[in-house]
């Protein structure tokens, strides 16, 4: 199976995730690094729970709208812009345990923790290895 391609009804970017997944909220574009979408694949195998992505692709316009709406966002480009971060939603601490865990066997060093979900991204053009919590 050709991944990204339509099979039957339905397009499929891997195993468990599709392109409506990583959508941008206000244009509804999808342009994910396939090499980051491996990544993820691999984490949702092995951390064996779903993952709900809650922040995929962002286009520039929505990045700016978000910081427009006062929330706090990357300087320079985003790597959500860039197509390599994803938001993951985090439902209980057992969950959160089982996604990280699995995240860095996966080898994402960049991560950014909050209450309800797990940014995680690789960003090259950022600092390496490094994971951050952000003050709500
Ligand atoms: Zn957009």
């Amino acid at each position: 199976m050709e991944w990204g391609k339509k099979t039957g009804k339905e397009v499929k970017r891997t195993l468990n995730f599709k392109p409506n997944e990583f959508f941008c909220p206000c244009c509804k574009v999808e342009k994910m690094f396939d090499g980051f979408i491996e990544r993820l694949q691999l984490a949702r195998e092995i951390a064996k729970v779903p993952f709900k992505i809650t922040s995929g692709y962002r286009c520039e316009r929505y990045q700016v709208n978000l910081k427009d709406r006062g929330y706090k966002v990357a300087k320079g480009t985003s790597p959500h812009e860039k197509g390599i971060a994803a938001d993951i939603y985090i439902s209980n601490d057992q969950n959160r345990f089982k996604i990280i865990e699995a995240l860095k066997v996966a080898g994402i060093e960049r991560m950014g923790y909050a209450s309800n979900f797990v940014h995680a991204d690789m960003d090259p053009d950022r600092n390496p290895k490094r994971y951050w919590h952000y003050k709500s």
